[in-house]
């Protein structure tokens, strides 16, 4: 289920624009440049997209009803590295400062070229693409942890989402030796009796499809993955 090597998803932007026109016009130029597009009219609405979906870049308007630019921001940064593009109404230095002091991680100041925002966004994408990707990479496998995708000699291997989650807790706590009780404690429900002994069967599982020297087992102990 996670062997979607092909395709390619659609990068999601959020424009939180309270100016209808400016609003459909970005939208516009944004969906002919293959994006999704996500758009918001007051700082409300677009902190909850912001906090209910995982944008690969927002467009954000500095003057805004409800909730300003800067508010919805500073809130956004408590949670998540969403790259934000600030649009500021005028080129007041204050405003810079303020913006990237916030968080912001580029901003432009009104108005603009369409193209020259197209180019920012890009820009922008490109650069967390590269911050966000977490790579792990243990002899010949490497998982990421943000897509999820695990490969063994650059070819991809399907785990559950429970084998991942332990390969993943190891990854994370490499030349540490992890017990049992806190693997348990962070897989699965606590009152969960039944499935104490499955950990076993998970990381025998785990072993058969990436190699059995990956986890080793330190008897009375737990498991851990060597540094
Ligand atoms: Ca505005």
């Amino acid at each position: 289920m996670l062997k979607n090597v092909e395709q390619k998803p659609a990068m999601r932007i959020l424009i939180v624009e309270d100016e209808p026109r400016l609003q459909r016009t970005l939208a516009k130029a944004l969906r002919e440049e293959g994006y999704a597009v996500d758009a918001a009219g007051d700082g409300d609405d677009g902190f909850f997209k912001a906090e209910s979906c995982d944008y690969d870049a927002i467009v954000l308007d500095v003057m805004l009803p409800k909730l300003d630019g800067w508010a919805l921001l500073a809130r956004l940064r408590k949670q998540k590295p969403t790259p934000v593009l600030m649009l500021t109404a005028r080129d007041a230095p204050g405003d810079r400062v303020r913006g990237l002091d916030t968080g912001a991680d580029d901003y432009l100041i009104k108005p603009f070229d369409l193209s020259e925002l197209l180019a920012r966004v890009r820009a922008l994408i490109r650069r967390s693409a590269k911050q966000t990707t977490n790579k792990i990479e243990i002899g010949d496998v490497a998982l990421d942890t943000r897509t999820r995708n695990v490969t063994r000699a650059d070819k991809p291997v399907t785990l559950t989402a429970r084998e991942f989650a332990i390969l993943e807790y190891l990854a994370l706590h490499r030349g540490e030796v992890i017990s049992r009780k806190e693997l348990y404690e962070h897989l699965f429900d606590e009152n969960d009796d039944t499935l104490s002994n499955l950990l076993d069967v998970h990381v025998f599982s785990i072993r058969k499809k990436l190699g059995a020297e990956l986890i080793a087992t330190r008897r009375g102990q737990g498991y851990g993955i060597e540094k």
